[in-house]
């Protein structure tokens, strides 16, 4: 894997572009990595629905649990599926929708300035080695090419809007990403 500066493309992931993103503000880089958790419906792995629900394409229908969730306009840079696999939705250079109301060390709107990491899973469950070798693989890519991501620039969404999202969640093990 390898980061196309230019593109803002991560070379070695599967590329799913979204429609569901808009420019940074002028002049600003990533400076904050924001880690999800998300599974479709909840609880349940290796469905075609995060995918869905990022590029716009989730039926309501479908599920129960989708209704509320078909008409949102949300994205996250990147997605790491149960077994590893990596798919990217929005291109680094852009700003993806995964963090919504937020606020880091006092500076709100984290989609300004962030790269969104979704993880396939759930609170509750534990996440696969797969998927902690990805982000041991990934981070570090990440922080070589935008400097100002440090390791305590790493955060969860829980970090960002304490008290409205709990992801990735209490099963999400730190210590094995840093
Ligand atoms: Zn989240």
């Amino acid at each position: 894997m390898r980061v196309d500066v230019a593109t803002g493309l991560m070379i070695g992931a599967k590329q799913v572009l979204s429609p569901h993103f808009d420019q940074r503000p002028p002049g600003v880089v990533p400076d904050l990595v924001v880690l999800h958790g998300i599974s479709l419906p909840p609880g349940e792995f290796g469905g075609p629905w995060i995918a869905r629900l990022f590029t716009g394409n989730l039926p309501a229908d479908a599920h129960p649990e989708f209704r509320e969730r078909a008409g949102l306009r949300v994205s996250a840079h990147l997605l790491i599926r149960r077994d590893g696999e990596l798919v990217q939705f929005v291109s680094f250079r852009d700003r993806a929708w995964h963090a919504g109301r937020s606020v880091w060390q006092g500076r709100e709107a984290c989609n300004d300035y962030s790269i969104g990491i979704e993880c396939e899973g759930a609170d509750d469950l534990p996440y696969e080695a797969a998927q902690y070798s990805v982000l041991r693989e990934l981070l570090p890519l990440l922080s070589a090419t935008y400097p100002a991501i440090t390791p305590d620039r790493i955060v969860g969404h829980s970090d960002v809007a304490p008290g409205r999202k709990t992801d990735p969640g209490p099963s999400f093990d730190w210590t094995r990403i840093r």
